[in-house]
């Protein structure tokens, strides 16, 4: 059996200012071919895949050219079309310059956002079945945050997307898509598919599946592929912040040749979803920046620490908002990560300075509205990363005020595990308050794990582009009164 691997992966916030664009894609590692394709992503989907199809002993695998994920990571907005067809157009001919394929594997993640391609996941799959052919299989893996309707199903044939949030279960779908994708080969598993929209819109801060309801229905999809063999149940939660005609809500059910059956599943899930929309939305207290500070000091003086404040609107990771209040409110033992300020880092070094040099900047601020603005920090430089490594270990180190520690980093990074910040030279004992930007990622290492016992959510003065306020959004390519809770959507609509 011969199958082909890529990737295209990108969960686009279109209402960024910045464009996306080819050079983006463009750094050492990225586009990957061949072998190191196969061997980038050992713990997430590609990994979960190489390593259960290379358990056959005549499956070949063969790595096309991919861009990985861009340079922004999440901190930029609408792919341009050069980047798009550039990239695609690299796959696409070197699939038709293959021998005959049996299957191609596609790495996706379902919320990439084109300029004038209104569904690029359904495109990158219909162009790929073209150059193909009619025999070969095409099996995908997907993040829940992707847009998707029925359109991609009409070209590939297998999907499978993560059900967590936080994604625990990455390297598990990409090994299922190997699975079935061999099964499907040989004729064992038959795929028919059932797809539906669910015209519910919501942002991804009221998603994790730690708790109820959302663990609720991670549990109904859980049991749904546990009581019948060969069920895969699919549950998009959408990806509000791309501005794309399939934003929401939506299911996919696969099913081995048995259509009746996966017309009774998606049909429970979806009156499920329906029934609880209502408690899906209301699932989190945000509190004001002022306010979240405030409490964060009572519950350090409760003794209720390290205590977690989570920015979780900051969609550029160039925002202050929050760094502008723990000065305000003179907070202490406190560790903001990240502040976005690639200048500041450019200009400390160029100017050569060392840990324990003064440093006096201004850092963050001004990228766009949402970012705030710029704030001057006077300190001490504890630490400069070195240029040639990881994404955070480019981050400069600032030492100020009582126990104050802040990282500039380059590009937006988003702390989930407080690893991540030990890994830096930072100690946990050292602090009370950890300042992040994240919105649910972080309750991998923080919350599921027990670390902190106080996270407080906590958003700006104003609905900026990160905003569980949608209705605050410029939206042109859907209409916020077609989803619930926006207007009253009749669902299921005939
Ligand atoms: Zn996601």
């Amino acid at each position: 059996m011969r199958i082909a691997v890529l990737q295209f992966a990108h969960e686009t916030v279109t209402f960024l200012p910045n464009d996306t664009t080819r050079e983006d894609f463009i750094y050492p590692g990225s586009p990957a071919s061949g072998e190191a394709l196969l061997a980038t992503d050992p713990k997430g989907y590609t990994g979960g895949f190489v390593q259960v199809a290379r358990e056959y002993g005549d499956v070949e695998l063969i790595g096309i050219t991919s861009p990985l994920w861009p340079r922004t990571g999440t901190g930029s907005g609408w792919i341009t079309q050069d980047a798009y067809e550039h990239f695609l157009g690299v796959m696409i001919a070197e699939l038709k310059a293959q021998p005959k394929l049996d299957g191609v594997y596609m790495a996706l993640h379902g919320a990439l956002a084109v300029r004038g391609v209104p569904r690029p996941e359904a495109d990158i799959a219909r162009r790929v079945r073209e150059a193909v052919g009619k025999d070969a299989v095409l099996s995908a893996t997907f993040d829940p945050h992707g847009n998707e309707d029925e359109a991609f199903l009409q070209h590939a044939d297998l999907a499978f997307c993560v059900k967590y949030f936080p994604h625990y279960d990455m390297h598990l779908q990409g090994e299922r898509a190997a699975r079935m994708l061999v099964r499907a080969i040989r004729g064992s598993f038959k795929p028919v598919h059932r797809a539906i929209r669910i015209p519910i819109i919501a942002p991804t801060v009221v998603m994790w599946t730690g708790a109820s309801p959302w663990s609720d229905l991670v549990q109904r999809a859980l049991i749904w592929e546990a009581r019948e063999p060969d069920v895969f149940v699919n549950v998009f939660f959408g990806f509000p912040w791309s501005d794309v005609p399939d934003s929401g809500m939506s299911l996919q059910v696969l099913t081995n040749g048995d259509a009746g059956l996966a017309d009774r599943v998606i049909g429970d899930m979806a009156a499920w979803i329906w029934q609880r929309r209502q408690a899906l939305l209301k699932t989190v207290k945000i509190y004001a920046m002022e306010q979240g500070v405030a409490l964060a000091r009572e519950a350090v003086l409760a003794g209720k620490s390290p205590v977690v404040l989570a920015d979780y609107s900051d969609r550029s990771g160039y925002a202050t908002w929050l760094l502008q209040e723990i000065i305000a409110q003179k907070l202490e033992r406190t560790l903001i990560a990240t502040v976005v300020s690639p200048d500041a880092i450019r200009s400390t070094r160029a100017a050569g300075l060392r840990p324990g040099d003064a440093f006096d900047a201004e850092v963050g601020g001004l990228f766009d509205v949402s970012a705030g603005e710029p704030v001057r920090i006077s300190g001490t430089i504890r630490d400069i990363g070195a240029a040639s490594s990881g994404k955070a270990n480019q981050c400069v180190c600032v030492s100020f005020g009582k126990g104050n520690v802040l990282l500039l980093s380059p590009y937006l990074v988003q702390i989930m595990e407080p690893t991540d910040l030990w890994e830096l030279g930072l100690r946990p004992e050292e602090f009370d308050v950890i300042a992040i930007k994240s919105r649910v990622h972080f309750r991998r290492g923080f919350d599921d794990s027990g670390f902190a016992p106080t996270i407080l959510l906590v958003e700006p003065p104003k609905p900026f582009l990160g905003t569980v306020h949608l209705e605050a959004l410029p939206y042109a390519n859907l209409t916020l009164r077609d989803y619930y809770p926006y207007g009253n959507p009749r669902f299921p609509q005939e």
